[in-house]
């Protein structure tokens, strides 16, 4: 069996006191939901309950149906029940709080009352709580929480290898299964771990990356058709606009993936999707290694996320949003030479 514990030190006392204590957990994840915030959020209530506590898994959107897969997906609620009596709110792949989204508004005395703990892997968190566990180099947060489930004692095979599948999803998602740089040997040995604990590994990589529905397809397909350059071919950049959506019958979590493609293009340092969202604009942004650091750029936005993949919400069309984007992204790109 694969040892975890050569890196269980990196599991701090502090996470694993208020976590161990707490008897009525608010787990909360993402706005518009992702695997790894999904399975990372789920796993928290497990670790929790098999403790003896009781756990909410809360996010602030609906969970997509192409995450259908991950076992107690059907405990995910978009609203916490205030008179539950919870003692300790846990926040999963969170890269600032504001990404907790409208839950948080809707709750705000309640989110704002509790002992917390933050896990989390973005580059552009800022540490601020006593219990804030922040490790940019983990590829995905369902990394860092199965290292607190061993460090917790709870076997991986927990719940008939629930558990594995559920911090698996998380860590397929983030890497596109082991394929982008963030992939460690400490991401290998615990996704060994969760191989050997029954996580269908082949399985959910197909069904995160390799398995979309027509409607999915054809908007992909759209998108790509509409692909532009900028910059001498450095930006390469498509718009998503709500009418793609109705003329598919795709969903907005469709778009999912498209910027993945785009970002293969062979000559461009910064790839852009831009989406159109109403009367905002949603941008995703994936760069090259040693290129344009993607959390400047959605940062200048008020986004983030990790150098090379960030996103933000731009509070303008996207008509208008657009332009904006792209001065700033030739401005960086320029910037490379300087
Ligand atoms: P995606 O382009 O796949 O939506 O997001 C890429 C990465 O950027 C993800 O790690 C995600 O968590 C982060 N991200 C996406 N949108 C935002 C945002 O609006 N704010 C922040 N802080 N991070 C974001
Ligand atoms: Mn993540």
């Amino acid at each position: 069996m694969t040892d975890l514990q050569p890196w269980l030190g990196a599991v701090p006392d502090s996470v694993v006191e208020r976590i161990l204590s707490a008897r009525n957990v608010l787990a909360v994840g993402h706005e518009n939901p992702d695997a790894d915030t999904l399975g990372s959020t789920l796993a928290i209530c497990r670790l929790v309950e098999r403790g003896g506590g009781r756990a909410t898994a809360v996010f602030a959107d609906p969970i997509p149906p192409i995450y259908d897969f991950v076992p107690d997906v059907e405990r995910a609620r978009t609203d916490p029940d205030e008179s539950a009596g919870y003692d300790l709110l846990v926040v999963s792949d969170c890269g600032t709080l504001d990404r907790i989204g409208s839950v948080r508004e809707r709750h705000r005395e309640l989110f704002d009352r509790l002992p917390r703990v933050v896990i989390d892997h973005h580059a552009s968190n800022d540490p601020a709580g006593p219990a804030d566990w922040i490790e940019p180099a983990s590829a995905a947060t369902c990394e860092m929480t199965a290292l607190l489930a061993a460090r917790l004692g709870v076997p991986l095979t927990e719940g008939d290898g629930a558990l594995a599948s559920q911090l698996m999803a998380g860590i397929v998602m983030d890497t596109a299964t082991f394929a982008h740089p963030n992939a460690t040997p400490r991401t290998l040995a615990v996704s060994a771990a969760l191989v050997e604990a029954g996580a269908p590994l082949a399985d959910i990589s197909r069904r995160l990356y390799r398995s979309k529905p027509d409607p999915q397809l054809r908007l992909f397909g759209r998108v790509l058709d509409r692909l532009e350059t900028d910059a001498g071919g450095r930006i390469i950049h498509s718009s998503l606009f709500d009418a793609d959506l109705a003329a598919t019958g795709a969903i907005a979590a469709h778009s999912e993936g498209i910027i993945d493609l785009l970002a293969q293009a062979e000559g461009a340092d910064v790839a852009i999707v831009f989406k159109e969202a109403g009367e905002t604009t949603r941008i995703s942004v994936r760069t090259k290694p040693g290129g344009v650091d993607a959390t400047v750029l959605t940062g200048a936005f008020g986004g983030g996320g990790h150098a090379r993949a960030a996103g933000a919400t731009i509070a303008a069309p996207l008509e208008k949003a657009r332009p904006l984007v792209l001065a700033e992204a030739r401005r960086l790109v320029a910037a490379l030479e300087g």
